[in-house]
């Protein structure tokens, strides 16, 4: 569905697919233990987290150098922009390189050789969020902060994802007080996994502006009440939540319920190559499975447009939600 949107919750990792995977590989002298991309693409259907970290980590081994970084934004930006994406703020975890020997100037500057010149080359204008891998400790995430400092031009905020439940928010205070001093945006992924409680810590303890899933805020209605009355907006990511099973089926997805209540959600796909779409692919399989109509999938992308960090362009903003509110289904 090519209706114009924002894509705010999108791990760069998570858009490696398996033909640029090998390509990579050949390019860095990496041997994948996998036969051709078929025998690739059959390990991507994985039903289980686990099986899932193992191989996107595994597959990281390919991302080397600037080089890798500018190739892989590219091909994700090219399939975005195919499916209506106008603006996507995008996530990298540096951490999972940093540990594997590429530094933290690599990934960014690499990130950025695609990034930077992003509306020119695709026609979408991005912006990068720096992730924090919430299973590592305080301590390195503080580290990663500091390692990012010379590259503070290229990236807009800060987020936190991998493993939720054990790894409460609160264990990150520090590290996001330090980066709102920085003049860093905030995001949390919580209440996928996670319990409710943990949005709220997100919000009151890390200060988020954007809470990353957020699904398990239903079970919680004074939340609820408090994230409506607050407009904070939830970047949902419907095909992700089947393949980790967060839902068991799309049509048992809580989406409608949650926009019913007023939340502001968006729409979004986390790790696309991995869990079967891009953003455009979860519109289509939300109107699909759960029968939204076209006034509701237009919400949802004036949503994405609402939700972006795009406080110094309100003029661009303005533009895109002209757009979408201009959008004629087909
Ligand atoms: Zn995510």
């Amino acid at each position: 569905m090519s209706i114009p949107k924002a894509e705010l919750h999108l791990h760069i990792e998570g858009t490696l697919e398996p033909e640029l995977a090998f390509a990579l590989a050949a390019r860095n002298g990496v041997t994948l233990p996998y036969a051709d991309t078929e025998e690739l693409r059959e390990a991507y259907r994985f039903d289980d987290l686990q099986t899932f970290l193992n191989l996107y980590y595994e597959l990281m081994a390919v991302l080397r150098t600037e080089a890798d970084f500018a190739d892989l934004a590219d091909a994700y930006l090219t399939r975005a922009a195919a499916q209506g994406v106008r603006h996507a703020e995008i996530f990298f975890d540096p951490q999972a390189h940093i540990a594997r020997g590429v530094p933290m100037g690599t990934v960014v500057e690499g990130l950025w050789r695609t990034l930077g010149r992003s509306e020119e080359t695709h026609g979408v204008s991005t912006r990068l969020i720096m992730c924090f891998l919430r299973d590592e400790s305080a301590e390195s995430a503080m580290d990663t902060l500091e390692a990012a400092k010379p590259h503070l031009d290229r990236i807009t905020g800060i987020g936190l994802d991998s493993a939720e439940v054990g790894h409460p928010p609160a264990k990150f205070r520090a590290v996001y007080e330090a980066a709102a001093e920085l003049g860093l945006r905030r995001v949390a992924h919580a209440g996928e996994e996670g319990p409710p409680a943990y949005i709220t810590e997100a919000l009151d303890v890390l200060g988020v502006e954007r809470v990353d899933h957020g699904l398990r805020c239903m079970e919680d209605p004074e939340l609820v009440e408090r994230l409506v009355r607050e407009r904070v907006p939830l970047t949902l990511c419907p095909l992700s939540n089947v393949r980790l099973r967060a839902v068991d089926v799309l049509a048992e997805h809580p989406l409608p319920a949650m926009m019913d209540a007023g939340l502001l959600c968006t729409v979004n796909s986390d790790d696309p190559a991995y869990f079967g779409g891009y953003a455009g692919d979860n519109f289509d399989a939300v109107r699909e499975a759960l029968g939204l109509g076209e006034e509701r999938l237009r919400e949802l992308a004036r949503n994405s447009f609402e939700a972006s960090f795009l406080e110094h362009d309100e003029e661009r903003r303005a533009r895109y939600i002209a757009e979408v509110e201009a959008y004629e289904f087909p």
